[in-house]
């Protein structure tokens, strides 16, 4: 069904890539959580070895770390930043991840198309509306029995290709760059391993974002609140002036938050209060919730509202004792790369313009990997893949998409190369 004789190297790597089962397992303690990962990390990392990044290495984690030296003088990599290039090689839990069978659908007609190892699975615009955008394109989807696995073989492929394309060509500039596979992204542990101090990079970027002319570098500030009520417990026929019900008065607490500003009623910038836990008696209850906006004054604000509501309720229920914890969670990514290298978003808004691509901004409604590496002082904003419908048997990709995404890192790499050594305004 698939020739891929005449595919471009991308396309040829990301069809190979995809074939090995890689999916993380969240209920594992180990890292990586599935031996499997590594059968991936380690195929890399001898390819890599194979083109000639003689460093390329799997460590004990099924993480692979090489380098693909600069091309600039040597007075003048010294002086470059270097920029570390990062995918993940699981893919997520939740339907079944393999043996995954790449399909082609070559000249894309806006159609309806039922998968051919489970017909039910279709590529279908009226679910998926970004399909009518790629017309014309070579779509590339699962047989329909497993996902795709384009979230993040997609990331690896772009990587694996720059590699030794730019390796080929030595004419073209291109600062020191490591190249970083991680494992088990899926399950929200893509960092735990991750030796930052080995991959002695200045700025990095994540292959991971859907779409195309995607970019993000921005996420929620995150706290959370603990509310405890302590009631008074009678006999409820005698409990007239003397009981203090604890599961009401918290209750009464909980439902005057706004519902307009819940995770089910907002998009986009809009932050929300979110109750996640709630246990109690009379004489004892306690919620959880989550409080998140993007920006910090945002959150505060959010946090006042909270202890206004907790003390109006003390006033309203005085025989009750109500106690009020917030704590931080993490913060907005931006703040972070703001604090250290604001190139990492700027060069790569510059890069995409002079390829006239059009930047989208994603605002990440949630923490990522490049979040928690951009916390440690690593700033990592994510880069578009090219893929669409993640975590899903209609996930899919299209070959234009991963030759757009892997033209752009190139552009983007190329942009550091020329722009690094500038002095930062
Ligand atoms: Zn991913």
């Amino acid at each position: 069904m698939t020739d891929s004789s005449d595919l471009p190297g991308v396309v040829e790597r990301f069809l190979r890539y995809v074939r090995i089962d890689t999916q993380s397992d969240a209920d594992s303690k180990t890292t990586p959580s599935t031996e499997k990962q590594k059968d991936l990390s380690r195929l890399l990392a001898d390819e890599l070895r194979a083109l000639g990044l003689a460093d390329a290495e799997m460590d004990e984690h099924g993480y692979v770390y090489a380098t693909l030296p600069s091309t600039l003088t040597a007075g003048e990599a010294s002086a470059s930043p270097t920029v570390a290039l990062v995918a993940h090689v699981d893919t997520a839990p939740g339907e079944p991840g393999g043996p995954v069978v790449p399909v082609i659908h070559r000249g894309y007609d806006g159609s309806v198309i039922a998968l051919p190892g489970k017909p039910t699975v279709t590529l279908d615009p009226a679910r998926s509306p970004a399909l009518l955008d790629h017309i014309g394109h070579d779509l590339i989807s699962s047989d329909g029995t497993t996902l795709l696995g384009s979230d993040d073989k997609a990331g690896v492929a772009v990587i694996m290709q720059l590699a030794e394309d730019l390796l080929a060509d030595v004419a073209l500039p291109r600062p020191p760059i490591r190249i970083c596979f991680t494992v088990d992204e899926e399950i929200g542990r893509g960092v735990d391993k991750l030796d930052l101090e080995r991959l002695g990079a200045d700025v990095a970027y994540t292959i991971d974002g859907s779409g195309t002319g995607t970019l993000s570098f921005e996420t929620f500030n995150a706290a959370e609140a603990v509310i405890e009520v302590t009631g008074v417990n009678v006999h409820p026929g005698y409990a007239k002036d003397v009981m203090a019900n604890a599961v009401t008065t918290l209750a009464g607490i909980l439902s005057r938050l706004p519902g307009s500003e819940a995770p089910e009623t907002t998009a986009g910038r809009e932050g929300y209060w979110c109750p996640m836990e709630f246990e109690g008696t009379i004489s004892t209850a306690k919620a959880k919730m989550i409080l998140r906006d993007f920006t910090w004054d945002g959150l505060t604000r959010r946090k006042r509202v909270v202890e206004s509501l907790v003390d109006a309720a003390r006033l309203e229920h005085p025989r009750t004792k109500i106690e009020l914890t917030i704590t931080d969670q993490y913060k907005n990514m931006r703040t972070y790369i703001e604090e250290k290298d604001l190139r990492a978003v700027s060069f790569a808004l510059e890069a995409a313009k002079e390829m006239g691509i059009e930047i989208e901004v994603e605002l990440v409604r949630g923490g990522t990997d490049g979040s928690r590496m951009s916390e440690m002082g690593l700033p990592t904003p994510n880069v578009f893949n090219g893929g669409h419908d993640y975590h899903s048997r209609f996930e899919w990709n299209t070959v234009q998409n991963l030759e757009l995404s892997l033209k752009y890192v190139k552009r983007l790499v190329r942009y550091w190369a020329a722009h690094g050594r500038d002095p930062v305004s």
